[in-house]
């Protein structure tokens, strides 16, 4: 059955009074990529940003099996329960490549969907990390005005995904484990240097010795890294998803990480150059889109590249060529 499509007032309404059917729905119209529905967004967008709620955003990152989802799902239930609302995003640019996406796919956070609290959203397809990045955000705002008051963004490391995410969260979190080759060299030193706390999953059973000897390997590198956020030390964290032990705590570091940045104003500060970075990056998307799709330069491209790779032109001058075709016509 088709849907009667919803008139800016009604998503208004429905979004602000926290009804979830709606929220879902003017989440599918800010995916949208018709122009008509983007207008339409916009102006719901422009209505709906001065009533956000004040949300802690938290991005979770770790290669496929370190146990995110369950983690999330362990974490959000809780949190949940005690009368948080907590939304879950994901933020997977994959399933393109791929054919499959690495988050989406299976049936995830049973028990946390279930909740009256909670509202869990899959990755929009976008295709491009840009333009999923773009939904994602708008998304998030979406969520904060519907009264979700934690945002859980969810990623795997493909490509520049982390530090996308990172770009638009509060809080950045590594979900590792130990053992398989995903010890201290298989993670990558850029990826930590983005972290606010890394967390060692699955200390449970047999693997609870390695698992802490992990995390005191891990305290040991974070020595001798840059810190994610001014002011603030990124330390190691064992938890098990499973059984549950460690989850408050891990909570309990994200509202001191909390206090910590609010205080010094470091997380006003990350919100403020988030934002701006956020307008230059649509403007930079923009612009190259009508680079590339203008006439005169798409028509010059095939024999630009073709003098470039038979060294006939200088890769400069082509770049200076292309750049005056844009310009002049
Ligand atoms: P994701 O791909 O990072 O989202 O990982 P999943 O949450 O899907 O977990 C991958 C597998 O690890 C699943 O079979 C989980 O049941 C298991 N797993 C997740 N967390 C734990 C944990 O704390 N302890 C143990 N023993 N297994 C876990």
């Amino acid at each position: 059955v088709k849907r009667r499509e919803l008139s800016v007032e009604e998503y208004q309404e429905g979004v602000l009074a926290g009804d979830r059917v709606v929220l879902a729905q003017a989440i599918t119209l800010v995916e949208s990529n018709a122009l008509r529905h983007q207008d339409k967004a916009q102006e719901l967008l422009r209505r709906l940003l001065p009533r956000c709620r004040d949300a802690i955003r938290i991005g979770v990152t770790g290669v496929p099996g370190a146990g995110k989802s369950t983690l999330i799902e362990a974490l959000g239930t809780r949190l949940c329960d005690r009368g948080h609302r907590v939304a879950v995003l994901a933020v997977d640019p994959s399933s393109r490549v791929t054919g499959g996406s690495i988050l989406g796919d299976k049936t995830r956070m049973e028990s946390l969907s279930r909740h009256s609290n909670a509202f869990i959203r899959p990755s929009p397809s976008g295709g491009v990390l840009g333009g999923v990045a773009r939904k994602s955000r708008e998304t998030m705002l979406l969520c904060e005005a519907a009264g979700f008051d934690v945002i859980l963004v969810e990623t795997v490391g493909v490509g520049q995904s982390e530090v996308t995410v990172r770009s638009m969260v509060d809080f950045f979190m590594l979900v590792t484990i130990t053992g398989a080759g995903d010890d201290l060299q298989g993670i990558k030193k850029g990826i930590m240097e983005l972290t606010d706390l890394i967390v060692v999953n699955k200390a449970d059973g047999a693997n609870l010795i390695r698992a802490n000897a992990t995390r005191a390997d891990y305290e040991q590198v974070l020595h001798y890294l840059q810190p994610a956020t001014e002011g603030w030390l990124t330390g190691a964290r064992t938890c098990s998803a499973t059984t549950g032990n460690g989850i408050d705590e891990l909570w309990q570091v994200v509202e001191q990480f909390k206090r910590v940045t609010r205080e010094s104003g470091v997380f006003t500060r990350r919100r403020q150059k988030q934002n701006l970075e956020w307008v230059y990056t649509l403007v930079r998307e923009q612009l190259e889109k009508n680079f590339f799709s203008h006439p005169a330069v798409k028509t010059a491209i095939p024999a630009m590249e073709k003098g470039v790779m038979e060294g006939t032109i200088a890769p400069t001058m082509a770049a200076l060529q292309l750049l005056k075709r844009y310009s002049v016509e």
